[in-house]
Order: C-alpha cells, then sequence, then structure tokens
C-alpha cells in the first residue's frame, strides 16, 4: 500500500513572509525518496484552534502527518498538546529526556535548565521518541487509527537532523516503495526546444517519468522511478537516459552533478590537465564557481580579472596592437588573453572572457551582450562569440561564465567548441 503524507509546519513567523518554509522542502524530498506522496503542504499561524483544524482535515486525506515548529518550552508552543487533544493521546513525563535537557543547558549551554523547558519531556504516552542532540525538545511519532502522526522541532538544523536519525528509519518501516531520481543536465538548449523534442514521449510516461526545470542557460530534466528496490528504480531509468541522449545529443553534459563547473572539474581530473581563467566582464565568477568546489586545487591553477584594457596587455601580455586594432573586446583579445594566462600560469588551458555586461556599450560600440570566449590548449586556440542581447548585467555574467564552463568540457570530451 503507497501512503500519502501531508506536512504540517506550524508558526506565524512563516505566515507574515518573515522566513521562507524550507523544512516542508526538505521533508518532502525526503519523503518522496522513500516513496510516500506528498499531496499537501499546510502552514499554520501558532493558534490551537487553527492547528486543529488543520490536524482534522489532513487526518481524513493523509495517513503520515508531519508537523514542524512549535515544539519549544514558550507558551505558543502549542503542537504538541494540540496534537494530542486532537488524537487523545495523554501526555507523559518522561524522566530520563528531563535529565538530557538538564544537561543539555548544564553542559552546552552552560546555564541552568529554565523550569519551563519540563515541558519538553512530556510526550504522547507510548510514543516512539526522536533524540534532539543539537537542541532540547525532543520529537516523537505514534499511531492512531491508522494515521501516524510525526512530530519535529523547527529550527531546520534540529529538524534535519532527527529527520535523518529517527525519521527516515521509522518512515522507512512504513514505505514498501523507493523513488529514485536522477537529474540529467544540459546546455546550449532552451527549455521549449528540449520540450518540443521530448513532450510526446515524456507526455505518455507515467512510471518512470521525466520533468524538465529550467534556470539561466541550462536545463535539468530529472528522470524519476518508483519501484520496490533501489536496483530495479535504477533499471528503469536507464532506458529514459538512452533516449534523453539519444534525442539531444551533446547538449547533454552529465547526470546528478552540480553544474557545469563540477562537469569540467572531474573532466580535467580524468585527463590529468590544469585550468586557467582570465576574465573581464565576469570580474572572477568561472574562478568562484571553480574554486567553490572542494578539491578544486588538483586541476584549478589561477585567474587574472583584467578588467582594465591596460591590465589585459601588462599582465596577461595582450599585445598593444592587437588591443589598438581590434579593441579589447574581440576575438583576437580573447585569444591573447586565454594564451596569455596559460602562460602566466603554466596551466594546459586556458579560458578568458571578454564582453560587453552593460548597461552601455563598450567606448568603440560594441553593444551590450556582445561576449568573446577564448580557449588556449595544447591543440591550438578558439574563440566563442555569443551575442546575449539587452539583458541584465548579472544575467549576461551569470550565462558568459557557463559558456566559458562548456567551452571547457566540449573540448575535453572532443567535440567543436567554437558554436553552442
Ligand atoms: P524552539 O525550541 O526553538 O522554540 P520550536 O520547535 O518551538 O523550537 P519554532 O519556535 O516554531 O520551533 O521555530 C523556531 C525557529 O525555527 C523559527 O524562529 C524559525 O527560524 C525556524 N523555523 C520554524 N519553522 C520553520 C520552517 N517550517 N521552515 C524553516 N524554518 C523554520
Amino acid at each position: 500500500m503507497s501512503h500519502t503524507a501531508e506536512i504540517i509546519a506550524v508558526g506565524t513567523e512563516l505566515l507574515l513572509g518573515n522566513i521562507a518554509n524550507t523544512n516542508a522542502q526538505v521533508l518532502s524530498e525526503s519523503l518522496s525518496t522513500l516513496g510516500i506522496n506528498v499531496f499537501w503542504h499546510t502552514v499554520v499561524g501558532d493558534n490551537p484552534d487553527r492547528l486543529r483544524e488543520a490536524l482534522d482535515i489532513a487526518r481524513r486525506r493523509a495517513d503520515i502527518i508531519i508537523t514542524t515548529g512549535g515544539l519549544g518550552p514558550t507558551y505558543d508552543d502549542l503542537t504538541k498538546q494540540t496534537i494530542c487533544e486532537t488524537f487523545h493521546q495523554k501526555l507523559t513525563l518522561h524522566p530520563d529526556i528531563l535529565d538530557d535537557i538538564r544537561t543539555f543547558y548544564e553542559s552546552a549551554l552552560h546555564v541552568p535548565m529554565p523550569e519551563n523547558n519540563t515541558q519538553q519531556a512530556e510526550l504522547p504516552e507510548g510514543c516512539t521518541v526522536f533524540d534532539n542532540p543539537v537542541g532540547t525538545a525532543p520529537g516523537c511519532a505514534f499511531e492512531c487509527e491508522g494515521v501516524h502522526v510525526l512530530m519535529f522541532p523547527g529550527p531546520p538544523h534540529e529538524m534535519t537532523t532527527m529527520l535523518r536519525r529517527c525519521g527516515e528509519p521509522y518512515l522507512r518501516k512504513l514505505s514498501k516503495e523507493v523513488i529514485v531520481s536522477r537529474d540529467i543536465m544540459t546546455f546550449g538548449m532552451g527549455e521549449s526546444s528540449i520540450d518540443e523534442l521530448l513532450h510526446e514521449k515524456m507526455a505518455h510516461m507515467t512510471n518512470p517519468t521525466l520533468a524538465t526545470y529550467a534556470k539561466p542557460g541550462e536545463v535539468r530534466l530529472r528522470a524519476t522511478a518508483k519501484a520496490a528496490t533501489e536496483e530495479e528504480a535504477q533499471a528503469m531509468l536507464n532506458p529514459v537516459w538512452d533516449l534523453v541522449c539519444e534525442t539531444l545529443g551533446d547538449v547533454v553534459y552529465g547526470v546528478d552533478v552540480s553544474g557545469l563547473a563540477e562537469c569540467c572539474h572531474s573532466l580535467l581530473l580524468l585527463k590529468g590537465l590544469t585550468l586557467a581563467t582570465a576574465e573581464s566582464c565576469t570580474g572572477g565568477l568561472v574562478a568562484e564557481r571553480m574554486t567553490a568546489i572542494p578539491g578544486a586545487s588538483a586541476v584549478y591553477r589561477g585567474g587574472v580579472v583584467s578588467y582594465w584594457t591596460s591590465v589585459k596587455g601588462a599582465v596577461l601580455g595582450v599585445p598593444q596592437e592587437t588591443l589598438d586594432t581590434y579593441g579589447a573586446v574581440s576575438e583576437e583579445t580573447a585569444r591573447a588573453m586565454a594564451e596569455g594566462v596559460c602562460r602566466i600560469t603554466g596551466a594546459d588551458i586556458g579560458v578568458s572572457i571578454t564582453g560587453v555586461a552593460g548597461p552601455d556599450p563598450d567606448e568603440r560600440g560594441v553593444p551590450v551582450g556582445i561576449v568573446y570566449i577564448g580557449l588556449a590548449t595544447p591543440e591550438g586556440t578558439f574563440c566563442r562569440k555569443v551575442d546575449f542581447g539587452r539583458r541584465r548585467r548579472d544575467r549576461i555574467q551569470g550565462l558568459a561564465a557557463n559558456h566559458a564552463f562548456d567551452v571547457v568540457r566540449r573540448w575535453l570530451t572532443g567535440l567543436p567548441v567554437e558554436t553552442v
């Protein structure tokens, strides 16, 4: 039997928009991998009547109810009491939990436990206790008339720690199915073009399913399969992977990777090559994305932010004649920047970016959105010209950085680099 869960986040701060409901996101993700359907997210303020109403609705349409928040010691923390009233559970004091809370205060916070924390040690009779090693409020779970109720504290790191340690093992015992997803990453084709190519095949899929998620310049396709075992689900995903690769070709750059930077990092490691960057209009964005990857030093030598034309000449060694004849934003300068950064860092590959991020054209009249990406390699130097049009400055910078990584990954996989 498949289960249906409803997540109820308790907290007036959520309704006021002071904080985002990230707990629901973490819980939903976890439930989906456990094969438990989530059809509703509810948010309710610190108000016992409205929480009671939400619980009454939830118990009619879900057989797992998960709450977060309202387990603290203050007067507005009413989740536990309200749930116990609704499900006719008796609250009993757990002396061992009270000892744990007292110890937490004395040894971790170095203050005596305030007396109102005693109520945190009261839990429904016969429940499964979820320890809280990073805070004071324990969580718990119980079953009543076929409905499982799980309570977690509100602070996200407490909620997540408890979910991994206690919540997931509890839920795993209830679920007979697992859901496995694979994120297929693409670059260079818009979401609507991908949809056009795959729509018919995607529309008929029920298990596994395929969905697209677009972010600037990239489209992620998530293939998801539900099966009795992880192996079975993985096997169901293989044909979907084949179908996407056959249909989209070399715009697919990886699976289950965080982005193009990670893809380049892995390829550079595999080939035993090093990279350096020379950036103008992106101001170090490629370098930042590269160094965000743990272990970047194995493949990334360093970079130069050559924002002024004079720096392109003095530091990267772009010939003055090139700068005078073609300008700072030109194919010739991009090529010379990439070669220059290889020369000064000793890297095997150099990638460069020079372009106009706006809001105004450059002094030679090169329009906003024109960007040149240079790539110097042991096999020669290449250049890709891209026209992003009149977009926002940060958009142009982000897209240009993506293109720089794309040029690198295409060269490393033996694909032509100058076009997308
Ligand atoms: P405490 O012991 O801290 O009182 P609690 O279980 O009573 O724990 P709340 O008081 O409801 O939790 O929330 C504590 C804090 O946790 C909130 O101020 C907020 O910063 C964060 N929080 C609560 N609920 C959520 C949520 N659904 N998503 C993200 N953050 C949340």
